[in-house]
């Protein structure tokens, strides 16, 4: 099926992308069209106008900044995973880039996109989560910050007003001694996630876990945070029988549901296993226990 009509714009500034947004009656962004065209050519959305963001030049970027990594809403898949900074110090979405659906798709869907999208089985969400990210979005009344875990309303909801627009997604840049990583099980290549795990941890001089995040994928109505299992971890050093722990936590603390590829508790335990994995390479990658076998 072919798209029904809609009204094209293309600003070239973010300033214009605005006020169009605001002038105009019930606009839909257009960024990567990943998710958006689909939904356009099955007629799931039938907006009246389209106000697309690709020629803001300005919008663009990956790299850090003011201890923040900062990436831009016209920041691809693609990019993430062609970014010596990612590679060399951001584990956790190094892992997830490649794991994102297919080339074409990496090509051209955003992340910034992705989490506008807020589908629950969307990886870049549970990665936001476990760095305790924010994304930035720019309104009529001006630019305003919005916590990861203030965003994510429902599936494909998000607390944003319909005239705001994300212009970046960012989380701190890494501090010393601290690891990333996500794990994702699919059934195969170029498929979303059956369930997802994304671990971030930091350690004290110590070697005691100071700060955990995790992220969870597929396995509840929005991505979502395993709050007991990071509470779990503060304070403690690094073991299997720690990570078993946290995994059985956030396992608990999820709430998946059957479908025809695996009943919820097989979620659950894949949970469980993923984040033992994504805690342990976190970890390992801190620099703070050696190589080791996956559970
Ligand atoms: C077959 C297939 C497999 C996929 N597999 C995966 C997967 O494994 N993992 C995964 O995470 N994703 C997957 N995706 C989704 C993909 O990652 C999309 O790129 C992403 O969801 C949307 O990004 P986009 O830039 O294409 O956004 P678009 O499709 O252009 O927009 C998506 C939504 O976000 C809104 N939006 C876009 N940009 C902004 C902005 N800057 N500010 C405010 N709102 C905005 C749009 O209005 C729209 O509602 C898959 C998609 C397909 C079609």
């Amino acid at each position: 099926m072919k798209a029904a009509n809609f009204e094209h714009h293309e600003p070239t500034s973010v300033s214009k992308a605005v006020s169009l947004l605001e002038s105009l009656d019930e606009p839909t962004i257009l960024s990567g069209g990943q998710s958006l065209v689909p939904m356009l050519r099955f007629r799931l959305a039938r907006p009246d106008t389209v106000v697309d963001i690709n020629g803001i030049d300005e919008l663009d970027y990956l790299h850090e900044e003011d201890g923040y990594l900062r990436i831009g809403a016209l920041a691809r898949h693609a990019d993430v995973a062609d970014s010596e900074v990612i590679e060399a110090r951001y584990g956790s979405f190094a892992d997830t880039a490649p794991l994102v659906a297919d080339p074409q798709i990496r090509n051209r869907g955003t992340i910034v996109g992705s989490i506008a999208q807020a589908d629950p089985k969307g990886d870049w969400g549970s990665v936001l989560i476990a760095h305790d990210g924010e994304v930035v979005a720019r309104g009529p009344d001006g630019e305003r910050t919005v916590p990861v875990d203030e965003l994510f309303l429902l599936p494909y909801d998000t607390s944003l007003d319909e005239d705001e627009l994300i212009t970046e997604a960012r989380v701190p840049v890494p501090v010393e001694r601290e690891g990333s990583a996500y794990h994702k099980l699919k059934r195969k290549t170029g498929d979303y996630a059956m369930a997802g795990v994304a671990a971030r941890l930091i350690f004290d001089d110590d070697g005691r876990i100071e700060d955990a995040g995790i992220g969870m994928t597929a396995v509840d109505i929005t991505n979502a945070r395993a709050s007991d299992a990071e509470e779990r971890l503060e304070g403690e050093r690094p073991d299997p029988e720690l990570f078993a722990e946290a995994g059985e936590l956030a396992a608990e603390q999820s709430n998946p549901e059957s479908d025809e590829h695996g009943d919820a508790s097989y979620k659950e335990r894949m949970v469980e296993v993923l984040a033992q994995r994504a805690l342990g390479d976190a970890a390992e990658r801190a620099g703070v226990i050696e190589r080791r076998a996956a559970p």
